[in-house]
């Protein structure tokens, strides 16, 4: 299993790691064309607006292709770029998950934090940064962890997306999953 880390900007060298401690290959992406290598893709944190400057137009078409039909786990920015509507200030999204998110909205004084939530019942400890709020969640998609009363994980089909950072903490089972959805995918 090949998996994918966007690494045109942000932390992604955390998910690179975390992903082969879990016994992926990783493959580090920063042309367009190495999306066709890959069996997964995760979308790291960072400035989701960078992250479009430096797509261009014809990297975001393919990165939109790849996120609607193979499995792409976004975190924060990753979040940001895989929904379908975002706001403050509004930008394009790839539209792999039906939500709203708005981004940086925790403002200012709680710019970074370290909160426990939940991953199904389990409590899990989270770390959000400039984090962004989902707050519209489509029909088709799945919540699946929370803080407090916001929904801070999801995932419809093939697309996963979490507003918190799980390869800044010890605990793998968010990773895991992902990697599950990557080889059930396989299955089919
Ligand atoms: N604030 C960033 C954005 O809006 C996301 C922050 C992050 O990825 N840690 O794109």
């Amino acid at each position: 299993m090949k998996i994918g880390v966007l690494a045109l900007q942000g932390d992604f060298d955390a998910h690179r790691k975390r992903l082969e401690e879990l016994g992926a290959e990783v493959l580090l992406v920063k042309q367009p064309a190495q999306l066709d290598e890959i069996d997964g893709l995760v979308i790291p944190g960072g400035e989701s607006g960078t992250f479009l400057k430096l797509l261009g137009n014809a990297g975001f078409e393919k990165l939109k292709h790849f996120a609607r039909t193979k499995p792409t786990f976004g975190t924060c920015a990753g979040a940001i770029l895989l929904a379908s509507e975002v706001e403050n200030p509004k930008q394009s999204g790839l539209g792999a998950l039906d939500i709203g998110i708005r981004r940086n909205a925790y403002g200012r004084q709680v710019d970074s934090s370290i909160r426990q939530g939940k991953l199904g019942e389990s409590p899990i400890e989270m770390v959000f940064i400039r984090a962004p709020k989902i707050e519209r969640i489509g029909p088709g998609v799945e919540v699946i962890a929370t803080e407090g009363p916001d929904a801070v994980a999801v995932r419809q089909g093939k697309a996963m997306a979490a507003t918190f950072h799980p390869e800044l903490s010890e605990d793998t089972r968010v990773h895991r999953a992902f990697l599950d959805l990557v080889s059930n995918g396989h299955k089919k």
